[in-house]
């Protein structure tokens, strides 16, 4: 895409010629583009369960709210609402605070080992009944990486409730740990779920991007988790693998740099 810029030749000559300079602007386009995408998707997720509360609220107001059932039910679905907003304002909050750090490399020594543990127990802690098994398989031989660990541990809390969500009810969730021999170390969170069909998998860390919309939102998704973990990895020099299936299951990987091992000197 070009655009057109008119100015005046300044060369003396008479008649004042002019010039007309064509700019490539093809990349500030796009750029425009989807952040104007991202706002009409972010504003349309947002209002549709605030166009819900409104429309309970209305009714309860009227002669719904005499009757405990329905003023029961209605309250339930409104707190449900009210929490898919809260965490797709909070998913908008990690996607804009780890956009405004993407320069800055995270350098701490982090223990990843440690921090799939610390995950793995709050997960299970907070399970109810019909708890999905989250197995562990950590390699003891593993340097630590050069990272932060709030960031890092949100990595793990997506992956993990993406395979909770998108997993064969009842079937374990795996998580492996190692250390790979070009200095990286490979982390990587496996479901036994239905799998992903080959030609959406580059889309999925697109914001908003889901395979199936209807089943995302009745999990609670925002359409916003791998966008947040792709930021993350990027900004720790990382790489993201995500392989599926069809009928079997998704294993989806991170490799960090080891810490120390990152910088190249010339
Ligand atoms: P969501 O909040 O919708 O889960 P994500 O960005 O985390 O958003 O994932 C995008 C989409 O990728 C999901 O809506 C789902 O269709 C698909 N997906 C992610 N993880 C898995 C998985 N482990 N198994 C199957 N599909 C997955």
């Amino acid at each position: 895409r070009w655009e057109m810029r008119i100015g005046d030749a300044h060369d003396g000559a008479a008649g004042g010629r002019r010039i007309v300079h064509l700019v490539d602007q093809t990349g500030s386009y796009a750029a425009e583009r989807m952040r104007v995408d991202f706002v009409a998707n972010a504003s349309h997720e947002l209002r549709t369960p605030l166009a819900s509360i409104l429309g309970y609220i209305e009714t309860l107001g009227e002669e719904a709210g005499d009757e405990k059932d329905l003023r029961e039910r209605f309250l339930k679905i409104m707190f449900d609402e009210a929490r898919r907003m809260q965490r797709l304002i909070e998913d908008l909050i990690s996607l804009s605070r780890i956009e405004a750090e993407k320069y800055r490399l995270p350098d701490r020594a982090v223990d990843l080992a440690g921090l799939i543990d610390e995950v793995r127990g709050d997960i299970l802690d907070a399970q109810g009944e019909d708890a999905v098994p989250i197995l562990a398989d950590l390699a003891a031989d593993v340097p630590p990486v050069s990272g932060d660990s709030a960031q890092l541990s949100q990595v793990l809390y997506n992956l993990i409730g993406n395979a909770m969500k998108y997993g064969r009810k009842g079937a374990p969730v795996t998580i492996r740990l190692e250390r790979l021999p070009t200095g990286m170390v490979r982390f990587a969170v496996s479901d036994e779920g239905d799998g992903i069909p080959a030609e959406h998998i580059p889309r999925l860390t697109e914001r908003f991007y889901r395979v199936d919309t209807g089943r995302s939102r009745a999990a609670g998704g925002t359409g916003l988790g791998l966008s947040i973990v792709k930021h993350i990895v990027e900004r720790h020099r990382g790489r993201l693998d995500i392989e599926s299936i069809i009928g079997k299951g998704t294993t989806v990987a991170v490799m960090i740099p080891a810490h120390g091992s990152a910088v190249i000197k010339r």
